[in-house]
């Protein structure tokens, strides 16, 4: 039997949101422990676009309200990390456009009027034209109007593995999690067999979060899953684009990002509409078959007779929806001895770990002095999917 150990906080999942949290804590002067079952990195975010939204998105259905701050600082307080002056120092992390684009292929006034109105996106977009156009739209061909929102883009592998660095001594590989209870209260777990005692528990184990509530014996906070079937496309030819592409709705009908592959060739990856609904229910060639007909139509100078294609299926867990839950806020419940939530984006890893913060704050928990961890099992880190998909 390994023996116990000792700690402030113990953390399960090693998505952004725990290690954002993990390095937050540690910063501050807590022991940490972050458990992780599989690669670090591998559940949503690793799938994720990268983007630092800052709720532009949700002002073109008027869904952001004034008193939504949270999404709205999020840029800044990412530009301040990644610049190594921030809440954590991310100085090596790698970005990779300083700016998200709005991109308009038709006549879609009544849509951007709105949208220029709201208070969110005032002050914050300017149009761009010419060679100040994204690589990708930079073609005689090309119509439409294209604004740079002030929103970035993160490589996120780089991303967790500075956070992973940031976590010292704290990563644990473990799979088996069971409640340590002490006097009917929860005050730790126990992780494939070793107890490790903790003044909080904090579940950000994303997907994960619904099996380990229920093994804890806990039926709140209810999670939901919400599937996406993305497209990735690689090509030798392809040029670096961050956009949404405006439809004639509220969603983006398409969002576009591009990754560097290993072999140093751009992969693009698009999301937004066309990998919701409709795009669930198709079957991976209709879905490709879709893509194409999209990318055909929207930039017809791209060739695509030497890119290569796949798609992924991959679902964002969120908590249920209720009146609680608003696109730009992360979400934390509180159970006893208990902590647990998402933060909805990877954008929201801050205001998460504020909210944590908050509430140990609130409940008087401040780091105590351990024994110096012994050295633990560590988590790999995850494999980027353009990679694993598209070699
Ligand atoms: P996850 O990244 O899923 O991490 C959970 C971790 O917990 C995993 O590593 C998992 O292995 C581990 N785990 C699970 N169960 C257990 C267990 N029992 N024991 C131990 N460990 C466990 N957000 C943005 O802000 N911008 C974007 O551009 C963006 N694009 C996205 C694109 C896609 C296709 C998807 C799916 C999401 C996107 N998101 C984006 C949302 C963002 O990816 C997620 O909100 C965020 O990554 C969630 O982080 P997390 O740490 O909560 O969860």
């Amino acid at each position: 039997m390994p023996s116990e150990l000792s700690t402030d906080i113990v953390i399960v999942g090693a998505g952004v949101a725990g290690l954002w949290l993990n390095a937050r804590l540690r910063a501050l002067g807590y022991s940490t422990v972050l458990v992780e079952n599989a690669r670090l990195g591998g559940g949503q975010t690793f799938k994720a676009q990268g983007i630092i939204h800052g709720g532009a998105k949700y002002a073109l259905h008027g869904a952001l309200t004034g008193a939504s701050e949270a999404i709205a600082d999020m840029p800044r307080r990412w530009r301040e990390a990644l610049a190594g002056d921030g809440e954590l120092d991310l100085s090596g992390v790698r970005l990779l456009s300083e700016a998200h684009y709005l991109w308009s292929p038709g006549t879609l006034a009544g849509n951007l009027t709105s949208f220029f109105a709201s208070k969110a996106v005032r002050g914050r977009v300017d149009q761009v034209k010419g060679e100040q156009l994204p690589p990708a739209l930079q073609d005689r061909a090309f119509k439409g109007k294209v604004y740079r929102l002030a929103e970035l883009v993160v490589d996120v592998p780089s991303l967790v593995a500075r956070l992973a660095e940031l976590a010292g001594d704290g990563l644990l590989a473990g799979e088996r999690i069971e409640p340590l209870n002490d006097q009917g209260r929860l005050a730790g777990l126990i992780v494939d067999g070793r107890a490790i005692r903790a003044q909080r528990v904090v579940l950000s184990a994303g997907e994960g979060t619904q099996a380990l509530l229920t093994a804890l014996g806990i039926e709140q906070p209810a999670m939901q899953r919400r599937p996406l079937h993305m497209v990735l496309a690689k090509g030798a030819n392809l040029k670096p684009l961050y956009a949404h592409c405006l439809g004639g709705g509220p969603k983006p009908r398409i969002t576009v990002t591009t990754h560097p592959g290993a072999d140093g060739q751009w992969v693009w990856y698009l999301g937004g509409e066309i990998a919701e609904a409709e795009g669930v229910a198709r079957e991976p060639a209709q879905q490709i078959a879709a893509a194409q007909k999209e990318i055909a139509h929207l930039l017809p100078w791209v060739d695509q007779s030497q890119m290569r294609w796949a798609t992924l299926r991959v679902n964002r867990a969120e908590p249920a929806q209720s009146g609680l839950v608003r696109p730009d806020n992360a979400f934390l419940a509180d159970q006893p001895g208990l902590l647990v939530g998402w933060p909805t984006k990877l954008a929201l890893a801050p205001d998460f770990a504020d909210r944590v913060i908050g509430a140990l704050q609130r409940d008087g928990i401040s780091p105590h002095t351990h024994a110096p961890l012994p050295e633990l099992p560590k988590p790999a880190l995850a494999t980027p999917v353009w990679d694993e998909l598209l070699p």
